[in-house]
């Protein structure tokens, strides 16, 4: 077995941003630093969390039945005798929905992303739930998911929250429920998670910085060994690899907390360490992977010569790597959206025999082989790059990027909002 696989292992537990365990992993990493004789730093940040105290639905006609649902993390809370209310199921939120769903308690498809959140306010529904999970989930077979109104839909309001197990959805839709109780009570508490860091010295060009980042949490109820324990000892490699073979430029490892609660530990990771940015000319980052059906990407955050310059390094060392230029859900964002060009490496599990974000994430289902060949690759392009004479491209988040970091970070809906807050 791979000293690789075995680190893999040895922080596959479930590791929640915030938490203990996360802390744990974070104190794994930084020892499998320090035995390479580099040394690590553990870099704490804070975070908002929630606690959920009390989460009830209840249908109340035209049949009685006690559902289990949980509250969204940072919902409001109701009184605590609960909301008596209609029933109605809200589907997708289109306009005639809209106007069917004043003073109901509404059930929606899919996740509530902010467009759909926005129009659930619009409403004036009183209360919302949305389903997660598959047809197929029993409840010992599966976990019901906690979702999050997060801050980018909170800045619009709230309302009171939870999330129900589709195939409860399904038996309340079919046996048409009308009314319903529902009842969330929960505190928002302050948490602390980390980051871990370590440096190598560049030669001769060490004023130059390329950072390798990962993030090393997981989601709840999953031992996050694919997504992304698989990045964090991707990089870990690699970091052996150039201990033993110094660089030109200077390499900074990055492992990430709180990535599953929205890129918290890269975001401040560029916070406190934003002087340090403009001596950045690159961010490669690994997220998922290991997956023993699947196919490699690089998803390419930079310029188009960025984009064409991997496709082309690919090609030439026989390396079956899908390549485009794009953004990726992860921690490049908030490197790009301080003019830091990034390339995501991602190994997709093939559907059917990918999990991401529930208790299937396991290392069963990955090999050290998948591993191997993405940390190669990955290894390979980093090194041509890092040791070349002239950065092969010039340091550019181009406006076709910005717009799309942009349009993640809802930067034009927070602005809205930070405006409607003013004329109140
Ligand atoms: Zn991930």
């Amino acid at each position: 077995m791979s000293k690789q696989f075995e680190l893999l292992k040895k922080i596959g537990f479930v590791r929640v941003g915030g938490s203990a365990e996360e802390l744990k992993a974070a104190q794994i990493l930084k020892a499998e630093v320090e035995a390479m004789g580099i040394k690590a730093d553990i870099e704490p940040f804070e975070i908002e969390d929630y606690v959920q105290e009390v989460a009830e639905l209840e249908v109340l006609e035209p049949y009685n039945k006690k559902y289990i649902v949980r509250a969204y993390r940072f919902s409001e809370n109701t009184p605590d005798e609960g909301i008596e209310a209609p029933f109605y199921y809200a589907e997708n939120m289109t306009d005639v929905d809209i106007a069917n769903s004043k003073g109901k308690i509404i059930l929606v498809n899919g996740i509530v992303r902010l467009d759909l959140f926005r129009k659930i306010l619009k409403s004036g529904a009183v209360g919302f739930i949305s389903m997660t999970g598959t047809m197929l989930d029993t409840d010992e077979n599966s976990d019901l998911l906690q979702r999050s109104t997060r801050d980018t839909l909170r800045a619009f309001g709230n309302l009171p929250a939870a999330s129900i197990r589709i195939k409860d959805a399904f038996e309340m839709v079919k046996e048409g429920a009308s009314k319903v109780k529902l009842t969330v009570k929960g505190q928002f508490v302050t948490r602390t998670s980390h980051n871990v860091v370590a440096t190598i010295p560049g030669t001769d060009k060490a004023d130059e910085i390329v950072s390798f980042g990962a993030h090393f949490d997981s989601v709840e109820f999953s031992t996050g060994v694919y997504d992304n324990g698989a990045g964090s000892v991707i990089n870990m490699e690699i970091l052996r690899h150039f201990v033993a073979n110094p660089p030109r430029r200077t390499l900074q490892f990055n492992w990430y907390g709180s990535e599953e609660m929205g890129l918290l530990g890269s975001k401040a990771w560029v916070k406190a360490h934003k002087d340090e940015l403009k001596d950045h000319v690159y961010m490669i980052n690994v997220d998922v992977g290991g997956s023993v059906l699947g196919a490699d990407q690089a998803l390419v955050l930079a310029s188009k010569e960025a984009a064409n310059y991997c496709d082309s390094f690919m090609r030439r060392k026989g390396y079956a790597v899908i390549t485009k230029q794009d953004i990726y859900s992860s921690d490049g964002v908030p490197f790009a959206d301080n003019g830091v060009p990034s390339t995501s490496f991602i190994r997709f599990g093939t559907q059917g025999a990918g999990y991401i974000h529930d208790r299937n994430d396991i290392i069963d289902w990955l090999y050290p082989k998948a591993l191997e060949r993405t940390t190669k690759f990955v290894q390979d392009y980093a090194e041509e790059m890092i040791n070349a004479d002239v950065f092969p491209f010039a340091k550019v988040v181009p406006p076709e990027m910005t717009e799309k970091v942009d349009n993640y970070l809802f930067k034009k809906e927070m602005a809205e909002a930070a405006k409607l807050k003013e004329n109140k």
